[in-house]
């Protein structure tokens, strides 16, 4: 990978146009520090270009924390590290997926049936839901019985003028906006203050299908891009937080959403001609390879659930990891990077 700038912005503009930003989604609602400093750790030492975090200063430092350790760590095992990956930090408007908790009502007839969907193993037995761990999938919700009704959401608002100064202070080079809501006038309230919290840094709007139509879309990144002008990404999220399997079925509509952008507006109109978009929402190991047999161009792929189920089973603090071990997990989270940036 050739690298040719000196600044951090200039870099991430080189890794987006060479295709080669792979960013692991911690998730925008986990505000587990351990979990965040053993996926940034384990990511770093396998050459991922960025994270994606719960806007809070805590968890940016969290993930400082992993990817410093990652550093040092690679002098003894020999990996070489070509750059620091960038923070991004993520928040989202009301009724966006990305920035929701679920909570469980009295409703519940205590069935358990939502407690082995949870990715995150947020339910334990006493099914109060564990707040921090929750990332909003809605696994719990679909396996639901629609007699009980049980599950409820409630936004995890935060008041971004107060937080997003604090995340950028910690550490945070960018922003991203999860946006899958229909209002635009809201919407583009908020990404002006993302714009304004990061005015020299990169900002993403996260968009799908779910309560957009196809126009609604395209207008929305048409407006995206009026503010943020060159520093605009779009993340394509096919079907939002539906990577839990491995196979090409499901990482369809992320290729498909992408496909979507490019042929009604990357290929219409010149000004969106270098639109960067990296493929999320339903995305695993044969993401890179089913954009590529389609002949979809993409600036990079954004993972989560899937990402952080090929390492979870070697979880630990950085400094208690056995050798071999952490070389196990690091070749797990390589071989995901290399099959869908590379292969
Ligand atoms: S299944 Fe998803 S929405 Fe339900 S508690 Fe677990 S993480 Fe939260
Ligand atoms: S699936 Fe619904 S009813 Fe069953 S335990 Fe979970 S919340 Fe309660």
């Amino acid at each position: 990978m050739r690298l040719k700038s000196t600044t951090r912005f200039g870099l991430y503009k080189d890794l987006l146009s060479s295709s080669n930003y792979f960013k692991l989604v911690c998730g925008a609602g986990n505000e587990d520090k351990n979990e965040v400093e053993f996926l940034t750790f384990v990511y770093t030492l396998a050459g991922c270009a960025g994270f994606d975090v719960s806007a809070s200063p805590e968890i940016v430092d969290s993930a400082k924390k992993g990817i410093n350790l990652a550093i040092e760590k690679s002098f003894e095992l020999g990996i070489e590290i070509p750059f620091i990956p960038f923070i991004t930090v993520s928040v989202g408007m009301p009724g966006d997926h990305h920035v929701r908790k679920a909570i469980i009502t009295n409703d519940c007839v205590s069935c358990n049936l939502c407690i082995p969907t949870c990715p995150t193993d947020a339910i334990p037995d006493n099914l109060i839901i564990t707040r921090e761990l929750c990332i909003g999938c809605g696994n719990c919700e679909a396996v639901c019985p629609p007699a009980a009704n049980a599950i409820k959401y409630e936004h995890n608002s935060k008041e971004l003028l107060t937080i997003l100064p604090k995340c950028v202070e910690a550490g945070a080079e960018s922003i991203e906006l999860h946006a899958g809501v229909p209002d635009d006038s809201s919407t583009v309230k908020e990404w002006k203050i993302v714009s304004e919290s990061v005015p020299n840094g990169m900002i993403s709007m996260c968009l799908d299908r779910k309560h957009l139509s196809n126009d609604m879309l395209i207008e929305r990144i048409k407006i995206a891009q009026e503010i943020a002008n060159d520093r605009l990404i779009i993340q394509a999220d096919g079907i939002p937080m539906s990577g839990g399997v491995d196979d090409f079925n499901t990482t369809l509509q992320a290729v498909s959403i992408t496909d979507f952008i490019n042929k009604e507006l990357k290929n219409k109109y010149p000004k969106f001609k270098k639109l960067p978009i990296l493929i999320s929402g339903g995305t695993n190991s044969f993401t890179g390879q089913l954009a590529r047999q389609c002949k979809v161009k993409f600036n990079g792929i954004t993972i989560g659930t899937h990402a952080r189920k090929v390492i979870s089973s070697f979880f630990s603090r950085p400094a208690d990891f056995k050798k071999d071990k952490l070389l196990f997990a690091i070749n797990n989270a390589k071989k995901l990077i290399d099959m869908n940036l590379y292969h």
